[in-house]
């Protein structure tokens, strides 16, 4: 008998439902709830105070633990990469991102990523799969197991358009923020989404504080439909008023992230025109200057670069510029992955 299910993402009450049918005392449910999301153990060998026989039930009735660390990788600045292999032998990753006062973790909710803008390695070879709920917490807890503790702050910002696999990366944040299960605000959360309209007031539905964060990266659809592909854009116009009706349903301000492109969206007139954008809606900017994966793109230059971010300043109070670091092979989201799929196991 097995459960098609894995540990990580379990309820508390599909717990209690399978120690009835085993007929174990229901306390022990609790017991299995408290190792997994209090003390972050899912291997039932090491849950200590549970008889042999029911941890050998467990490892009968449960997948394994769904991801192994292939490699964990320093990507400058104390950042940690690690490359994760799932159960069909499709990779996936998840960023360590410390500074003084906080940890935070980027997890991916896609292998690989259908919407496909021109300038990011994850969509490069296009969608394999979802991940599942137990999958993207996987990543969560490989990363809590190396850092010795659960992160401050997730940002679904790793390979993956989170708000096309809504199912389950809610499920996967139910648990996350959940009081009983790992208890942490929804606040220090945040969503990344190239703009999917839909998944945006799916999240708001939810009704939790959310952080959002929309990939705008344009100030008009023209400009946009040269980076991102038709196939899944949808019209600045509507992503916007969705981005209103979240702001108004979840009470949080959202965030515009604009990543700068030389030649493309790097104009002082776009940084005018961006500014004023995020003052009429409430928004804050944050600039990420790109970090090349391909030759079609180039980095704005040092120049540039700051004299967009002045101009953006002189007009909206909340402008922050994230600098990639490192500039090497390995540093952007995704690019980890796709040098493997690129060198079949060679990564350069
Ligand atoms: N699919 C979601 C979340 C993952 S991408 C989204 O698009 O928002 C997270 C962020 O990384 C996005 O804002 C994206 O623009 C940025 N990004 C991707 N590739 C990049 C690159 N090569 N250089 C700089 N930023 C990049
Ligand atoms: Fe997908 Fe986001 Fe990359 Fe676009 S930027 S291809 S939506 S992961």
């Amino acid at each position: 008998m097995t459960t098609n299910k894995y540990l990580p993402g379990i309820t508390r009450d599909e717990l209690k439902t399978i120690i009835k049918e085993l007929g174990e005392p229901s306390y022990r449910a609790n017991q299995i709830a408290e190792h997994i999301y209090r003390h972050r153990v899912t291997d039932p060998d090491k849950m200590s105070n549970l008889p042999q026989n029911l941890r050998g039930k467990l490892k009968e009735l449960f997948f394994p633990f769904p991801v192994a660390v292939e490699e964990c990788i320093a990507a400058g600045d104390q950042t940690q990469k690690l490359l994760l292999k799932l159960h069909d032998g499709n990779q996936i990753e998840m960023v360590m991102i410390p500074t003084a006062e906080r940890m935070t973790f980027c997890l991916s909710t896609q292998a690989g990523c259908p919407v496909g803008c021109r300038f990011c390695a994850s969509g490069a070879a296009g969608l394999a799969r979802n991940l599942s709920a137990a999958e993207i917490l996987a990543e969560l807890f490989a990363g809590a197991e190396i850092h010795g503790s659960w992160p401050d702050n997730i940002v679904f910002m790793g390979i993956g358009e989170g708000l096309l696999n809504t199912g389950n990366l809610f499920h996967a944040l139910e648990i996350i923020t959940g009081h009983d299960y790992i208890g942490m605000s929804p606040r220090r959360i945040t969503v990344s989404t190239s703009g999917i309209v839909p998944g945006i007031y799916k999240l708001a539905e939810l009704g939790k504080e959310f952080t959002l964060a929309l990939s705008l990266h344009a100030v008009n659809d023209e400009i946009r439909s040269s980076i991102i592909p038709d196939k899944l854009r949808y019209p600045i116009a509507e992503i916007l008023q969705a981005a209103d009706f979240y702001r108004n349903t979840a009470g949080r301000m959202v965030t515009f992230e604009y990543t700068l492109l030389a030649g493309v969206n790097d104009s002082p007139q776009d940084a005018e025109t961006l500014a004023r954008l995020a003052n009429k809606h409430h928004a804050k900017i944050n600039l990420i200057a790109y970090n090349p994966t391909s030759d079609k793109f180039k980095r704005p230059t040092d120049k540039v670069i700051e004299q967009f971010l002045h101009k953006a300043e002189s007009i909206c109070r909340n402008v922050t510029l994230r600098r990639e670091r490192g500039g090497g092979k390995k540093a952007a989201c995704g690019q980890l992955r796709l040098g493997k799929i690129q060198n079949d196991g060679n990564l350069s």
